[in-house]
């Protein structure tokens, strides 16, 4: 059992091709930002997503798919934006 909602410091995700071979990749490495990730997210076997290594109960560290539910620029808007959503925030990654 993993946590569903986490968020991480994390610079905005643009494509699947990365940085490394695309422009807009880069620009969006440079900016980081507060996302809310869904980290149990409806199965869709056809969408290609990124992965998220998080750690959970026991120091364990298992690999999970993610949606982007939405960045923020502090975590006084996520703070703000999960309470009026009544989201519960199970784990903040900062890097
Ligand atoms: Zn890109």
């Amino acid at each position: 059992m993993t946590a569903q909602y986490v968020v991480k410091k994390m610079a905005k995700i643009h494509c699947a091709k990365g940085p490394k071979n695309c422009k807009k990749c880069r620009e969006y490495a440079k900016e980081k930002r507060y996302a809310l990730l869904d980290t149990n997210p409806q199965e869709n076997e056809m969408a290609a997503r990124p992965m998220i290594e998080l750690e959970v109960e026991g120091g364990e560290k298992v690999w999970v798919t993610f949606d982007v539910i939405a960045y923020f620029e502090s975590m006084d808007e996520v703070k703000e934006y999960t309470t009026k959503k009544d989201i519960e925030v199970e784990q903040i990654i900062e890097e």
